[in-house]
């Protein structure tokens, strides 16, 4: 990684920050690999040490194959978010909404480290959902995530849904699902608003996400882009800054 903290594209990306009236951030699962939670498809992610961990992201595989749920379901009981702690790339977060520009962070992470270093939870918008709760896929019920893994704890390999036995999944937007019109709607709104878009630890792969950075820019927004290796819309950016995210982010706040 070749990040130099006194570079001249840092120092492009701080006058951009510290000259913008309103600064969205749009985060990845590159923000919480610092703290101990792999990502899909960085160097060291899930899916490229083993591709076929894809289908446990796929609704379709999900609710056609009992043993890939089972599969699932000891994934969730042993997820290492359970024991992660934010680190100094959401702590960078909270300071620039805190002391600067920051409005919203519309996050495709599900593991609520942005929340638990103290971001605002009203300015933090989970487009891909929450692995703190279940939802059932047959009537919806919204439950805590704690209670399904008890019963996968007590042997019950595929939970299913105590109000109307259906098929029970973590609140996250797996392949094939439509995100919350509500939550795009909110995220939408808050990215055309912004003067400032930081795409943060993301491919910028997954869409409709990684579209909300030509959003912002045929809005006339000013883009940053922070990710380790390139994206689609590097080209588009008016900085990329590559390096880990723990001293990048710092760097800019
Ligand atoms: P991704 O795996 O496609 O991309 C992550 C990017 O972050 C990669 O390009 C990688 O090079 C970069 N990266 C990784 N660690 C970094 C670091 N320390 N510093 C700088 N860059 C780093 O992830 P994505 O774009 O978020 O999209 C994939 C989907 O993965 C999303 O839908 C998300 O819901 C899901 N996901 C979430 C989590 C989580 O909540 N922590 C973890 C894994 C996957």
């Amino acid at each position: 990684m070749d990040f130099v903290a006194n570079s001249d594209r840092v120092r492009t990306a701080q006058s951009l920050v510290s000259g913008s009236r309103r600064a969205v951030a749009l985060t990845g699962a590159g923000v919480s690999t610092e703290s101990g939670i792999p990502d899909f498809r960085g160097p060291e992610g899930v899916w490229t040490r083993d591709p076929d961990a894809q289908r446990l992201s796929n609704i379709h595989d999900y609710m056609a194959d009992p043993e890939l749920r089972q599969r699932s379901w000891q994934a969730r009981l042993h997820h290492p978010g359970w024991q992660a702690q934010p680190n100094a790339a959401h702590h960078a977060l909270v300071t620039l909404a805190r002391s600067g520009p920051l409005r919203a962070i519309v996050t495709q992470n599900v593991d609520g480290l942005h929340q638990r270093a103290g971001s605002d939870p009203d300015s933090v918008i989970e487009l891909h959902g929450t692995l703190y709760e279940t939802a059932c896929l047959t009537c919806d019920e919204r439950r805590g995530m704690r209670e399904a893994l008890d019963r996968v704890a007590a042997g019950e390999t595929d939970p299913p849904c105590l109000v109307c036995g259906g098929i029970l999944k973590s609140a996250t937007i797996s392949f094939g699902q439509a995100l919350d019109p509500g939550v795009l709607s909110r995220a939408r709104t808050e990215v055309e608003a912004c003067d400032l878009l930081l795409a943060v630890g993301s491919s910028l792969s997954v869409h409709p996400a990684a579209g909300l950075v030509g959003l912002a820019a045929r809005n006339g927004a000013r883009i940053v882009v922070c990710n380790a290796t390139e994206t689609p819309y590097d080209d588009v950016a008016d900085v990329v800054l590559r390096g880990s995210l723990g001293e990048v982010l710092p760097a800019l706040v």
